[in-house]
């Protein structure tokens, strides 16, 4: 079986025709300018990943959730496990722009980076 993906690793965005074996597994593609297209290939085909964004409550902030993203790129087979850890985490403000935190997953361990600075809310006013 054929299938058809455009490579996002750069902007050229090769059209990519990619064989796979009867096991549904990569075998060969051909439409990449680079090695770089067929290490895309592979992985789309055997085990795809993704940077995942989200946003986590933030205790005491200036804004009740912060964006988080992963700090690499998660398999697709993470994902829901991922969301549904971050969506029960907190973090106590402030917290900063780049900052890195560690979520626990059922899977793994996901280290993912904050995406904007929320300072804590002064409560004694
Ligand atoms: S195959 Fe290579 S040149 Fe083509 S889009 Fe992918 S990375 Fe870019």
């Amino acid at each position: 079986m054929d299938v058809n993906k455009i490579c996002i690793v750069c902007p050229k965005g090769c059209h990519l025709n990619i064989e796979m074996n009867r096991d549904n597994a990569f075998l060969r593609v051909t439409g990449n300018l680079c090695i770089r297209g067929e290490q895309y290939a592979r992985e789309e085909i055997d085990n795809p990943k993704r940077i995942i964004t989200t946003t986590i409550k933030v205790i005491e902030g200036s804004i009740k959730r912060v964006p988080i993203k992963t700090a690499t790129s998660i398999s697709k087979s993470q994902i829901e496990d991922f969301i549904t850890s971050a969506t029960s985490m907190a973090v106590n403000a402030p917290v900063y722009m780049g900052d890195v935190l560690t979520i626990d997953g059922i899977q793994m361990k996901y280290i993912c980076v904050i995406g904007r600075t929320v300072l804590k809310v002064d409560t004694k006013l």
